[in-house]
């Protein structure tokens, strides 16, 4: 065929290609929708934007939920294989004093931990694990750059390459969805008045995960222990970026340093701002996840804030109960149209009351510690009682290790 009829023959066939589902983001939430779709045996094409998994820091956190969803998958032991570490505990520095408020121990020993494990190797195994069912695809370094709409129905997703049409378009794209811009869905900005400095420090491997966080008077960070390095949160009221760069990276340093002693020894190794980088820290969510053919989930229905560490978790959440919803409708040819508000219902409580939470820690804790100045910082009284009960600690980790209302997988796995 002469090259320009090649050309327009590749056009028109890309134009065709048509899914029962498309998912924009193959972030926890899409490719946990893909791998659940795709079981069902809907047609499913996921379309990540990047080459691979291996992007930027975005959470380590596989939640007890999660591994009980792999266990009712039968995934769980070939999960477990992967490298990760297992956190039980969840621990703290308040004013220098060690406390442990978070305990997950006491659940159901197959899942009572969160399992530390980079975000590319749980994509990898997620996308390996869908790989298994002919249902599924996915499509990398695909941007859905827009939407297709059919007499006020969405009919796909627009690409550099062509168009992508699908019975049910899923916005998967995350906190800063274009798709659900497009998609014109009301906004809710909740705010959040903190932002967060990223970067990394070398350390010393150790045989536990060493993970925790310290609180002193006007500062906050975190530190994951990722064996070689600990991936550093330095929290800071909101707009406050420039002027923290102002004060020049030797205090940034000694004042990480005095913040989170563990990190001491790997300071210095912090040579350039270029390696800071500035998460802008939202917490939003849309009135309305939905429009005919369209769904949004995970953080592009509802950016959540970083407190609590749960992002991952309540995107997945949302994963499961769209498909407990459509999948099995949709595998038998019927319209999802009538049923998307009942992925909405289903998931709306658990993310309104989880934001509720974070937007109430932001503001009652976080940030009157971080408008402190520097000196003794006495600890709040839930966090003595959470010390000095440990059964009391079971309440946080219900929290953060399964959520409100907590899915199973309901959505069924297509025969032969
Ligand atoms: C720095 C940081 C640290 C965090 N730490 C934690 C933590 O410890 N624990 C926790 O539970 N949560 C954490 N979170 C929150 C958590 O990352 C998110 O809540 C979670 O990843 C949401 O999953 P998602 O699949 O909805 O979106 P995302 O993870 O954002 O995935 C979206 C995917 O869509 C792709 N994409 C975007 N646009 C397009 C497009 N137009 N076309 C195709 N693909 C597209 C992106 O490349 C990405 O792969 C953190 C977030 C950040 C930013």
């Amino acid at each position: 065929m002469p090259g320009a009829a090649a050309a327009a023959y590749d056009m028109a066939a890309m134009a065709e290609r048509e899914s029962d589902l498309l998912i924009a983001g193959g972030g926890p939430a899409g490719m946990v929708a893909g791998l659940l779709f795709a079981r069902a045996g809907v047609a499913t094409l996921v379309l990540e934007k990047h080459k691979d998994f291996l992007r930027d820091f975005r959470g380590d956190t596989v939640h007890p939920s999660t591994l009980r969803l792999f266990h009712e998958l039968g995934l769980l032991d070939a999960f477990l294989e992967r490298p990760h570490d297992k956190v039980r505990t969840l621990s703290a520095f308040v004013g220098g004093r060690r406390i442990v408020p978070v305990d997950l121990s006491r659940f159901d020993p197959r899942w009572n931990f969160v399992a530390m494990m980079p975000q590319w190797e749980f994509l990898d195994f997620v996308r390996d694990a869908a790989a298994a069912y002919p249902a599924f695809r996915l499509e990398m370094e695909t941007e859905a750059t827009g939407l297709v709409e059919e007499a006020g129905r969405i009919a796909g997703v627009r690409t550099r390459s062509g168009e992508r049409r699908a019975r049910l378009t899923i916005a998967a794209d995350g906190r800063d969805s274009r798709l659900r811009a497009a998609a014109g869905l009301p906004l809710k900005t909740i705010g959040a008045p903190i932002d967060v400095f990223w970067f990394r420090l070398p350390k010393a491997p150790t045989a536990e995960n060493r993970t925790t966080g310290f609180f002193t008077g006007g500062r906050i960070m975190v530190v994951i222990d990722r064996g070689d390095y600990w991936q550093c949160a330095y929290v800071f009221a909101k707009g406050d970026a420039a002027k923290v760069r102002a004060r020049g990276l030797e205090a940034f340093r000694a004042e990480v340093a005095r913040v989170a002693p563990v990190t001491a020894d790997g300071v210095d190794a912090l040579r350039d701002w270029d390696e800071v980088r500035l998460l802008s820290v939202a917490l939003d969510r849309l009135e309305r996840w939905h429009r005919p053919g369209f769904l949004a989930i995970g953080d592009a229905a509802h950016a959540m804030s970083p407190v609590g560490g749960v992002g991952i978790n309540v995107a997945i959440q949302d994963a499961v109960a769209a498909a407990n919803v459509l999948a099995g409708p949709m595998a038998r040819g019927e319209d999802p149209d009538p049923l998307l508000p009942k992925v909405q219902a289903r998931r709306a409580t658990a993310v309104r009351l989880t934001q509720a939470f974070q937007s109430a820690a932001q503001k009652r804790i976080i940030r009157p510690l971080l408008e402190r100045g520097d000196g003794e910082l006495p600890l709040p009284l839930p966090l003595e009682l959470h010390d000095r009960f440990p059964l009391l600690r079971t309440i946080p980790a219900a929290f953060i290790g399964f959520g409100w209302r907590p899915e199973h997988v309901r959505s069924p796995e297509a025969q032969g």
